[in-house]
């Protein structure tokens, strides 16, 4: 009985809701290809207030630089800055100068970042979830209150130091180290971190070793001028060319137990990180594919051959209709995923599913958009090409496209197939 009335009470619920709904936006419901399956309505004012805000900074402020800084291999350090101003470093965290937004506004600000450009994302993503997110989880008092305020505002830069030369996807097999030396009379770090975002730039790391006493990964602290700690750029890099990626050096590196992250104990906490970042990696790839579908839909509409607009074409026309189907479904489960993570129902498997899903689209959407405007998609004036090139390396980083697969393929089968 009790369940029975429950369910009516719910319903109830659920019905004045929908009345809600249908009462704001019945008289208006029209067809929108830039939001087909009208995701702004299932936004609250705060979302959509921080969202718009963010899109004009992006729009008004990213847009014009990202050409030259493509160009060049150039990140633009003032920007750090002025998203901190923003205060978009670290939305959902609550205190420390962090505004404690939904994952929703994460994920929002992520697509509208990385509708510009994937490095933008990067730099967003690797502050927020990758530094600030394991020093809120798992640090002391005293290192949340050191680093947070001043990564919040952006006037500290942070990288997350995990992948290594000889370790990618196996990441449980690193090989830095954390140890006693007796010569030094103080615990050491030892090793070298490859491909790390904002790395060059860093005034702070958040980097992974094994303890060699316990066998356990640990995460540790460091600034850029403690004695033996070296970095380098990744030149020549043909995606993400406007986000700074480098090596990181770690030669008896001299650390403090305080300088540990006391809650970090084992794999499971760079994990924690990296499933806030897909999160927002699967946002961002669909931020990037709305942009190469609105360029290839306003190349096409434009351009004339055999006398009418390419956009005319059936084929032009299937084209951008599956790209538009495959972002509405792809943002719409990123909304979903994200309200579940909010009220605390999210398992990384679902992150899984849609980074795999949503890069892999992205990535497919901006190579037959680059198709549509013929020699013109090969030049980074019309954008595609850029973040065609772009989307192979987030097709790539976080866990590969693959490398998701045998997360998903072990979640249905029970059979690990990484052993
Ligand atoms: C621009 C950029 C920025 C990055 N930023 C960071 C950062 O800030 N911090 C950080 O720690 N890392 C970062 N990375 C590293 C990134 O996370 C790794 O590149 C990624 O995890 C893959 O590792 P790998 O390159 O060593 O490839 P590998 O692990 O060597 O994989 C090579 C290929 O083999 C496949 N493969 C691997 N194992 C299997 C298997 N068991 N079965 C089938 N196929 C398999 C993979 O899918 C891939 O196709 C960045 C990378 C790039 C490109």
């Amino acid at each position: 009985m009790a369940g029975t009335s429950l369910q009516r009470l719910s319903l109830k619920f659920l019905k004045t809701r929908h009345n809600r709904f249908v009462a704001r936006h019945a008289s208006k419901a029209i067809f929108n290809w830039e939001d087909p399956l009208n995701l702004e309505s299932q936004l609250n004012e705060e979302e959509i207030l921080l969202k718009d805000t963010f899109r004009a900074y992006c729009q008004e402020k990213l847009l014009p630089r990202v050409l030259e800084g493509n160009r060049h291999e150039v990140f633009d350090r003032k920007i750090m800055n002025e998203m901190g101003e923003l205060g978009v470093f670290g939305c959902t965290l609550k205190g420390f100068g962090c505004s404690g937004a939904s994952n929703v506004t994460y994920g929002l600000l992520a697509r509208e970042a990385e509708r510009v450009d994937s490095s933008y994302r990067s730099a967003l993503s690797v502050q927020s979830s990758l530094v600030m997110t394991p020093i809120y989880l798992f640090g002391s008092e005293e290192q949340k209150n050191d680093y947070l305020p001043k990564l919040a505002k952006g006037e500290l830069v942070g990288c997350f130091g995990l992948t290594e030369p000889n370790h990618g996807s196996d990441i449980g097999a690193m090989e830095s180290n954390i140890s006693y030396s007796k010569e030094e009379k103080s615990l050491v770090l030892n090793g070298a971190k490859t491909w790390i975002t904002n790395a060059p730039i860093a005034d702070a790391f958040v980097i992974w070793a094994r303890h060699v006493e316990d066998k356990r990964i640990k995460g540790v602290v460091l600034r850029r001028d403690s004695p033996g700690l070296r970095t380098s750029k990744i030149q020549g890099k043909f995606s993400l060319r406007a986000s700074e990626t480098g090596m990181i050096f770690m030669d008896n590196v001299k650390i403090s137990e305080d300088q540990i992250l006391p809650k970090a104990l084992g794999l499971s906490a760079p994990f924690t990180c990296l499933t806030s970042a897909r999160l927002g990696i699967a946002w961002g790839a669909m931020g990037a594919a709305e942009s190469c579908l609105a360029a290839a839909r306003q190349y096409t509409m434009e351009r004339q051959q055999f006398k009418k607009p390419l956009a005319a074409n059936q084929l032009m026309q299937k084209k951008m209709a599956d790209m538009m189907t495959e972002i509405a479904l792809g943002l719409q489960s990123c909304l979903h995923v994200s309200r579940l993570k909010d009220d605390d129902l999210l398992v990384p498997e679902m992150v899984s599913l849609l980074k795999r899903n949503n890069c892999g689209k992205a990535l497919e959407i901006a190579r037959v958009a680059r198709d549509m405007l013929g020699a013109n998609g090969i030049s980074d004036e019309y954008n595609i090409i850029r973040h065609m090139m772009n989307l192979e390396a987030v097709n790539t980083y976080e866990g590969t496209h693959d490398i998701h697969s045998l997360i998903l393929g072990r979640a249905i089968t029970g059979l690990n197939a990484f052993v």
